[in-house]
Formats: C-alpha cells, structure tokens, sequence
C-alpha cells in the first residue's frame, strides 16, 4: 500500500496541483517525458485575478504582483472598429506574465520532486493502487493526476470519451517593443483574432498572439493587419513569429476514470481568444485543492462533483468562445452585426462591464 501521488507532467498545471499536495505535506513526484524544460519567451499567460490569488496562497515567495504586468483597459474592435471597452476604476481587469517566467517560479521549492525525461506509456491499476510505466521504470501510487497537456497520454491509457474538433486556425506569437500604457487590445476579424498584451520587462512590449486560418505566409498577414486595423499601436514591422500549433479544442466528459484524474489541458482546452485556458486548470486545481482528501482516496461523490462543476464550467466557456468563433469567423455577415451591436451596446453600461469583468476573473 502507497499514499504517493503522482503527477503526469510539468507544466503549469502539474506544478499547481504539485504545490497543493507539498502544503498538505502529502508525498508526491512528477513525471515529466522530455529531459529539459523548453524555453519560448515569446509565450504569454493572461491570469485572473481568483488565479493569482490563489497561487500567492499556495506559496508566498511567488508574489506574482511584483513581476507581472497589470491589464487596466481592455480594448475590443471588430476589424478597425473600436467596440467594447472594458475597464474599472482603479482596478486591474487581468494580468500579463510569461509563461516560462511564471513555471520557472512555481518549480522553485519542487526541484527535488520532478523526474524529467520519464514518458509514461502504460499503466495498470490494481486494489488499492495504480503504477505508471515508462519504456524502463515503474513508479507506484495511490492515485494518479493526468497534467500531461493537450495530447494527455494517461487520458488515452484510460481510455476516457473525448469530445474534438479542429478550429482550422493555427496561433502564432511575437514580442514586439511598444509603449503599452498598461492596456490591451484584442482585434476580431474574417481571418482570425489578433491579441497585443502588455507586457513590462526590461522594456515595454507587446505580447502578440494571432490566431488566424491564413496559411500562405502567416508573418505577412500578421503585418498587413496591423498596417490595416492596428496604426494607433504604433507598432514597426514583426520580424519574426513562433508557434504555429494547428487550433483544437477537446472536453473529456468526465474527468476521472478509475485512479486517474485529468486536470487542465489533459481534461479540457480551449481556443485562446478568451485567454482561460490556464485559468480554466487553476480552477480545477482550485476545486481538487478545496477537496483533497476525499478525491485522493477516491471517493465517488467527490470525483463526480469535481467532474461535473468543472465541465459545467468549461461547457460554458465553450459555449462564450464559440459564439464569438461562429460571430467574427463567419461570412454570413448577419450574426456579425449582431454581435457588434450588442457590443456597442454593452459599451454603454458601466455595470453590465463590470458583470463582464466579474466573470471573466472567475475561474
Ligand atoms: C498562444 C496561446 C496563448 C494562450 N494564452 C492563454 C492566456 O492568456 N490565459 C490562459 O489562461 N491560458 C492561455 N493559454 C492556454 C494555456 O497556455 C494552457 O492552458 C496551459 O499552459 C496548459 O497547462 P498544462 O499544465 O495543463 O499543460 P502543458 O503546459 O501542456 O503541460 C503538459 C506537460 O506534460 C508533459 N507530458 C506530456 N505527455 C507526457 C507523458 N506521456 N508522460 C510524461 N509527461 C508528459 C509535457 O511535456 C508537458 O510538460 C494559451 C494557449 C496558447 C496556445
């Protein structure tokens, strides 16, 4: 008999729930397939405020307020045209970090628990247990926790029912210098969605993300529209881009299976127009955290109550992300006007942006 947990998978996600475990004095390792950590400074994380708060909880020398960079306007237009304005006073209504800025932080004090170069791909359950299969170990626990990402092997090993579909789009990101003011702007058109966050280094920069079904020469798009849409940024040329992950969004339908249980990507991902997917696995971490023992022993009730608030809650953030995909990226027109004018009507009510705001900080 074992009380180990363990974690498949090191991102964000992993670590989160790694940090969850290691404040309960629960033991715990990660398995991780690849044998470094990759860097890409050009990724970007917007997180909510529920989020940050709950990460400067789980462990205090993050202090993810000092190093990030607060969002105070964010600015939505349909082509050229200026929408929807969201912000409150004095408030921030998101927050800005690079993403291997943010793992590098949360891996501090978990050095000794990550087993990198580990790619599990089998497992066996018995009474009381599961053990993990790499191509030459064996690690055994009590239960195990699927943060293995997007392409989850241990859900496929699992076997749970996936629900996919590909949005023909593929994201692309760049950093570029500019003077942000502490504003964001999102762009919403035929081709896609185009995104520039600020962000505080060294320098003030934009942080891009472009999500578009362009596939001829995606860094000449990118500059077209910006030319077009985006003049009063005052953004030079993007020289270069990286990315260029093909778009798909999959919903486990449950996210437990036997002594496996999905959290984050491996359970549930999104298109990032609405920048929530890692928000979406913090609060998964949220609701395990506020429910640790009874789901580590596996306890029915509590498995199923985790599965069907947090799906309750993805399905709905599914729901938002479609319309606005069907809306913009759709050449019938109609829905479009529609949607611009109930965002221009939006505009005009101080507290129904503040509702949209409460929400949108809601993981
Ligand atoms: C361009 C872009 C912009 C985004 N912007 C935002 C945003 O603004 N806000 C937001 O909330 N979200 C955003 N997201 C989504 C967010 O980045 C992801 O939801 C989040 O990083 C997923 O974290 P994760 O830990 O679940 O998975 P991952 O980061 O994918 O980590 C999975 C880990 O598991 C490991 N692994 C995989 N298979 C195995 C195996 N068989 N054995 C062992 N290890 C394995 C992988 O190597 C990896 O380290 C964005 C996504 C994109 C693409």
């Amino acid at each position: 008999m074992t009380n180990q947990i363990l974690i498949v998978g090191s991102g964000v996600n992993g670590l989160v729930l790694a940090k969850v475990l290691q404040q309960r004095d629960i033991p715990f390792l990660i398995l991780e397939k690849n044998s470094q950590f990759f860097e890409n400074p050009e990724r970007t994380v917007a997180l909510t405020n529920d989020s940050i708060r709950f990460l400067n909880a789980l462990d205090k020398n993050l202090d993810i307020n000092a190093w990030a960079t607060p969002v105070n306007n964010m600015l939505l237009y349909q082509d050229t045209e200026l929408n929807l304005s969201l912000n409150m006073d004095e408030q921030k209504i998101s927050t800005i970090c690079q993403l291997d800025t943010l793992h590098s932080q949360m891996r501090k004090g978990l050095e000794k628990t990550i087993i990198m170069g580990q790619e599990i791909n089998a497992m066996k359950e018995s009474e009381g247990s599961i053990t993990l299969h790499t191509v030459s170990e064996s690690y055994k626990g009590a239960m195990a926790f699927g943060c293995d990402g997007i392409n989850s092997s241990l859900r496929g090993l699992s076997e749970f029912v996936v629900d996919e579909w590909y949005y023909g789009q593929k994201a692309y990101v760049a950093l570029v210098e500019a003077e942000h003011k502490n504003e964001a702007h999102q762009f919403f058109s035929q081709s896609g969605t185009l995104a520039f966050l600020p962000l505080s280094l060294d320098k003030q920069y934009y942080s891009i993300i472009f999500c578009t079904n362009v596939t001829t020469d995606p860094l000449n798009e990118l500059n077209t529209l910006i030319k077009n849409n985006a003049k009063h940024l005052s953004i030079g040329e993007v020289k270069s881009i990286s990315g260029g992950h093909d778009l798909k969004h999959h919903s486990a339908k449950s996210l437990y299976s036997g002594r496996v249980v999905l959290c984050g990507d491996a359970g549930n991902s999104f298109h990032p127009m609405a920048g929530q997917g890692l928000n979406l696995g913090i609060g998964d971490a949220m609701h395990i955290a506020d429910n640790l023992d009874k789901i580590i022993s596996g306890n029915l009730p509590a498995m199923n109550d985790y599965s069907a608030k947090r799906n309750a809650k993805n399905a709905q953030m599914t729901w938002i992300i479609q319309s606005l995909f069907g809306a913009f990226g759709n050449s019938a027109g109609l829905s479009k006007a529609v949607l611009n004018e109930g965002m221009k009507f939006l505009d005009k009510f101080p507290k129904a942006k503040e509702k949209i705001i409460e929400f949108a900080n809601k993981n």
